[in-house]
């Protein structure tokens, strides 16, 4: 059976956490839909348009991975790409509450689709687009947390320059920013 999974959330950026779930996604469904959620929050540091973009040169590679949005309940998306598997990154305890109520919900709203959810890569658990996000914006590096592109990207909108980025060591009396 060729089983079509939808993969929603805000990536706002995305992250190496988010990219480790589409490889591994990638494997196990015929299809996978990376879904960018539309609207959800007002104060996104990017657009839904750029984040599709960004999503779209990451996942260049997989020939099974594409990149949508959708706007609305999820199901109602899942329904109109007949997909039958959500899937969702579990990092911590943390994330379970949420995503066990969401996946009740969505079950009740639409039976035939189940919600399967992928454990974090150890190396991913701490990572998260609200993380990234809160380092770039005081001057930390985020080259662990976020590619390259998404990186310089993060860079231009906070409006700083890559080398400021950088921890100051040189000289003396220099502070770690
Ligand atoms: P949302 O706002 O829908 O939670 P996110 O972009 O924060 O959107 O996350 C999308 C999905 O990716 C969620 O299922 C989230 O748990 C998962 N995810 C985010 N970061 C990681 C990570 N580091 N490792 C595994 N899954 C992750």
């Amino acid at each position: 059976m060729r089983t079509i999974a939808v993969y929603p959330g805000s990536f706002d950026p995305p992250t190496f956490g988010h990219l480790d779930i589409i490889d591994r996604s990638s494997r196990v469904f015929s299809r996978v839909i990376v879904a960018v959620a539309k609207n959800l929050r007002k104060d996104t540091m990017f657009s839904a348009a750029e984040r599709m973009v960004m999503l779209r040169k990451l996942t260049r590679s997989y020939p099974n991975v594409e990149v949508d949005s959708f706007r609305g309940l999820l199901i109602e998306y899942v329904r109109v790409v007949e997909a039958h598997v959500v899937v969702r990154g579990l990092r911590a305890i943390s994330d379970f509450e949420n995503e066990f109520q969401m996946a009740h919900m969505n079950k009740k709203l639409s039976p035939e689709v189940d919600t399967v959810f992928m454990m974090t890569g150890e190396r991913y658990s701490y990572i998260s687009s609200h993380i990234a996000k809160e380092i770039a914006r005081f001057g930390g590096k985020v080259d662990d947390l976020v590619p390259s592109l998404v990186r310089d990207r993060m860079f231009r909108k906070l409006g700083k320059r890559k080398s400021s980025m950088e921890p100051r060591t040189a000289g003396k009396g220099a502070k770690i920013r």
